[in-house]
């Protein structure tokens, strides 16, 4: 199992309703509205929410 970086929950890889890739590193997301959060920053996604 991945976790959605945007709201914590965990997302199969086969069924994510989304995917990102920052800095060379894969997300999955729940659905597409946590997809776009991310997309607008993933910086602050992809290391730990700070
Ligand atoms: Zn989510």
């Amino acid at each position: 199992m991945a976790r959605d970086p945007v709201c914590a929950m965990e997302v199969d890889p086969k069924h994510a309703a989304g995917t990102s890739t920052h800095e060379g590193v894969t997300f999955y997301f729940c659905s597409p509205g946590c997809k776009r959060t991310f997309d607008k920053d993933p910086h602050r996604y992809a290391h730990g929410g700070h």
